[in-house]
């Protein structure tokens, strides 16, 4: 089962890419590298939960 998750700019905490990722196969955090647009440059990306999903 794969789990929908958010990339959140480790400078300035904006969440900017989704990706998803396998829970079972991967466990710990993700992180990438990739351009942010507010901080103007490439920044590290970490893993952050999806707000709220809303259960019926
Ligand atoms: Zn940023």
């Amino acid at each position: 089962m794969r789990e929908l998750v958010l990339l959140a700019c480790t400078t300035c905490q904006r969440r900017n890419y989704y990706t998803t990722k396998n829970k079972r196969t991967t466990t710990e955090k993700l992180e990438f590298s990739k351009y942010c647009n507010f901080c103007q440059k490439h920044v590290p990306h970490k893993e952050g939960k999806l707000p709220n999903p809303k259960k019926n």
